[in-house]
């Protein structure tokens, strides 16, 4: 993962752009795959805003056991016929490693999550697909551990990898996380890979969801990637950080402006 191995940095394709290119890339769509509906409407709403992909969970790593786990693989399928429709390619969660193969058949974009950065059986699994993954910081986890942690998929010669800044838990309450704006220009320092900032998840507010994204990409992100619902007070699943299609479009016009200003 070191950058004196390719100093002109990785790029990772995605829907014929890359990410670590010239460009932000954007990575849009619902916390979780609700229906079919609900996923081809916000599929065609972020694309018409200028996303480059498409995210839905259909396996949820929620805290409690209760909660909504996901649609599993019916998810899956349903995303894929968003694709089809849209064009946007699928980033979506793999927490397990046997589901590997199955989640490779429909998605182009491996999501690992943050509670499981150091499951090192499914890294070496998605190392071992070749598939493009997204690699989420651990919520309790350094920039060190996070790009150890690259080294398990990167180890099996799969260099797609993308590293995704989600904020970090620390004392503070008034948001869900911490937004650690830091480790971007620490991690475009140290590694070759791109890196993509969450704000959804390291604020947990959508009201914060925009300026953080500008903080990001001001820091030098490669990428967002963005929580965005059709009606956030009745999503199953973080609706408080959700963004609506048309404050979508808003940040996505300023993300463009800070972008050809930095
Ligand atoms: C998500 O992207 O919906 C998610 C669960 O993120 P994280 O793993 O960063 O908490
Ligand atoms: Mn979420």
């Amino acid at each position: 993962a070191n950058r004196s191995f390719q100093p002109d940095g990785t790029k990772v394709p995605l829907n014929g752009s890359m990410m670590g290119g010239n460009k932000i890339l954007v990575i849009a769509g619902p916390c979780a795959v609700e229906s079919r509906e609900q996923i081809i409407e916000t599929a065609c709403a972020v694309k018409e805003a200028g996303a480059t992909a498409l995210r839905g969970g259909a396996y949820k790593p929620r805290t409690s056991p209760y909660s909504f786990q996901g649609f599993g693989e019916d998810a899956l399928k349903w995303m894929a016929e968003a694709r089809e429709i849209t064009g946007l390619p699928i980033v979506t969660e793999v927490m397990d490693h046997n589901l590997v193969p199955l989640i490779c058949e429909y998605a182009d974009v491996l999501q690992i999550g943050a509670r499981n950065m150091q499951n090192f059986t499914l890294l070496n699994a998605v190392g071992e697909s070749q598939h493009t993954v997204l690699l989420k910081r651990g919520m309790s986890s350094t920039v060190q551990d996070l790009l150890m942690a690259a080294e398990y998929i990167l180890q099996h010669g799969n260099t797609r990898v993308m590293l995704c800044e989600r904020g970090i838990r620390t004392f503070e309450t008034e948001t869900r996380n911490t937004s650690d704006i830091n480790a971007i220009p620490a991690l475009k320092k140290l590694t070759h890979l791109p890196v993509v900032f969450d704000p959804s998840h390291a604020t947990g507010k959508w009201e914060y969801v925009e300026p953080l994204a500008l903080a990001g990409i001001a820091a030098g992100a490669d990428g967002l990637i963005v929580e965005v619902h059709m009606e956030p007070d009745k999503a199953v699943s973080d609706g408080r950080q959700s963004l609506k299609p048309d404050g979508f479009k808003q940040m996505m016009e300023r993300v463009r402006r800070v972008a050809e200003a930095v």
